[in-house]
């Protein structure tokens, strides 16, 4: 599936192909820390199929929970992850932040992933009073 999107400050413009079969909630605690928030939300690029339109990347590399180390990207301007995937050996998934992509309406978590570390909150959002 061909998508699109960008950071939070336009910045960032990107288009990338996906798979929507491979959108996963990553409840690590690189996730947790690194979103800000609880967990992420993240699809498969294939075959490396990412293009930025516009602006740049940082990159900060960090050795995850399972070992291998991970290059975290995102907007040098407004801090909005972008991608994340493997520096040399290990797992190779190459992961797009979901919330980045315009169409993310379509992109459907398939399973969790890291749920060891998820927060206790989030099996049951519907118990949690909705305004
Ligand atoms: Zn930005
Ligand atoms: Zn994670």
């Amino acid at each position: 599936m061909k998508v699109d999107g960008g950071c939070f400050c336009g910045h960032v413009t990107y288009e990338a192909e996906v798979d929507p079969e491979t959108v996963a909630i990553c409840h690590c605690t690189d996730c947790q820390t690194h979103s800000g928030t609880a967990y992420g939300v993240v699809v498969g690029i294939v075959d490396g199929a990412f293009t930025l339109l516009s602006g740049d990347l940082k990159i900060h590399e960090k050795i995850a929970d399972s070992g291998t180390v991970r290059a975290l990207t995102f907007c040098p301007e407004c801090g909005t992850r972008i991608h994340a995937k493997t520096v040399g050996e290990g797992t190779s998934f190459f992961g797009l932040r979901a919330g980045t992509v315009r169409q993310r309406d379509q992109l459907v978590p398939k399973r969790q992933v890291w749920s060891g570390s998820a927060q206790s909150w989030v099996g049951d959002l519907s118990a949690i009073p909705k305004v």
